[in-house]
Order: C-alpha cells, then structure tokens, then sequence
C-alpha cells in the first residue's frame, strides 16, 4: 500500500494526504487504533488553523526540546501507535542523534499492538525497543494505563510524549520528569502540563528537534542550560493560541 501514494509533492495539500495515508496504512497493519483516526482529524484541523507550518515560536520550543534531551541523563522517546505510523525513521534519528531510548507506551496497550509497533520501528533501524517488559509503573494510573519499563520512562529524566493522552502527560508530570510534548492543539491537558510545549505537527517537529540536537550538539552544558532557563512555556502556548485565533490563513 506504501506505493499506492503517488500524489505529487507539489499537490497543496501534500503533506496532509501523507499524513492520513501513513495513518490508514498503520490502522491496515495492526500499528495504529481506531481511536488514532479521530486524533489524526482532530490535529488535521489544528494545523490546518496554524497554516500547515512551523511558526517561529514552535521552532524554538524543537531548539529547546533539542537541548532538554542533549542534557539529559536518561532521556527516553515514547512512541505510541500515531507517532509510530508517521514518523518511524524519524525518531529512531532522532534518538540516535540524543541518545535517548525508545519506548513504545500505548493508551489502549494490547500485547500484539506493542509487538507490531517495536516490529515496524526495528525496521525502521531501531536497535533496541523498549516497553514490552512493563516492569515499571506510573502512579496515579489505572493497572493498563500505568504500564512502562523499569530501566525506560520510570527511570527517565526526560521524556518525549508525542501526541499524549492528557491524564498520563500530568501523571508523568507528577513523577517530576521533564516532559517535552508535541501537541497540535496548545489547549490539551497534555500540552498544558509540558516544560517544553512543541505546538506542531509531529512530521515537521521531530525532523527540526534532530536538526537542532545535531546544530548543539558541540554546545557547552551551561549554553544549553541557559537555553532552557530561558524558555517560557506559557509564552509558547499563547503565541500558538493567538495564532489559531488571530492568525491569516492567506
Ligand atoms: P487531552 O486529553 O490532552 O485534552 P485529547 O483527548 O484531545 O487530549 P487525543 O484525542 O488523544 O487527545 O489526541 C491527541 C492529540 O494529538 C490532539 O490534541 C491532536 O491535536 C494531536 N495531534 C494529532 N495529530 C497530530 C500530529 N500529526 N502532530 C501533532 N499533534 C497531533
């Protein structure tokens, strides 16, 4: 099915159809739920009112993500069915390019969906795909809900949710991890409770996170520090909000 998608890059709403292919050829092997659909529509919409593109506000939150998880001791990428069928080779880069682990963390967690996901990553060039153990809980979570790796997102300092559930981004967020989300809608629980608020789409956001991991790669610790102290998440929510709002579609 991946050959069926021949619409031409210059179509004006090219990425779009990506997206929605990727996402119904994820439900087709197993990857993505039903239930990842209507998220799929739901950001469609939001980026739809942000003009399908990485404002300035957004891109320094990827610089800031990008510089969150170079100074981690143990940062981890959660990749749940959506993040899994959009941008597989993306976040393997991208935790290869931070040394963060991978983690597959499902909202309805089925052993056969957490298997295809670690199976299409793998393909991907994942070594190493986290989350099967669930050896690990986060509290305040019911029994499925909570499930995680001991030596993955329990021990994490620094987490990746993309696309997250509202009430596990504020669960993680009460463990005192620091929680970079990427997130369409500025006005999500899980948007909200983030120190670092990515508000955009997750096809542009992990590619630019990478590209700014490997720009500060050679930074100093204290460079990268003062980057983050700097960064106000509020700020960054609002700028996204007015844009929805206020912005020009033209
Ligand atoms: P909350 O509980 O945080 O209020 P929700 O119930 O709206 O969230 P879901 O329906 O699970 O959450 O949707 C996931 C979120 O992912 C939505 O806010 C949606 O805007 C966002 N989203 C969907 N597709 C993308 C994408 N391609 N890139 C970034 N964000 C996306």
């Amino acid at each position: 099915m991946a050959d069926e998608f021949d619409v031409p890059e210059s179509h004006p709403r090219y990425e779009s159809l990506l997206t929605r292919h990727r996402i119904e050829e994820g439900v087709e092997k197993g990857i993505t739920s039903k239930q990842g659909l209507i998220a799929e529509g739901r950001g469609e919409a939001f980026d739809y009112l942000l003009g399908e593109r990485t404002s300035e506000s957004a891109d320094e939150a990827e610089r800031v993500a990008a510089a969150s998880l170079l100074l981690a001791d143990h940062p981890v990428l959660s990749v749940n069915g959506n993040v899994a069928a959009l941008v597989p080779g993306e976040i393997v880069e991208l935790a290869e390019a931070t040394g963060a682990d991978i983690e597959v963390n499902l909202f309805n967690r089925t052993e056969e969906r957490m298997e295809a996901i670690a199976d299409h990553l793998r393909e991907h060039g994942a070594d190493e795909v986290k989350g099967l153990k669930a050896d690990g809980r986060i509290p305040g979570l019911d029994h499925e809900r909570a499930k995680v790796d001991a030596d993955g997102i329990e021990s994490a300092d620094v987490v990746l949710v993309p696309l997250e559930d509202g009430d596990r981004a504020e669960a993680l967020g009460a463990m005192g991890k620091t929680e970079i989300v990427i997130d369409l809608n500025p006005l999500s629980r899980s948007a909200q409770a983030a120190a670092v608020p990515v508000v955009d789409n997750i096809l542009r956001a992990v590619p630019n996170i990478t590209a700014h991991a490997d720009a500060l790669s050679e930074q100093s610790d204290a460079t990268l520090e003062t980057l983050v102290e700097e960064f106000d998440p509020d700020a960054a929510l609002a700028a996204a909000e007015d844009t929805i709002r206020h912005g020009d579609l033209a």
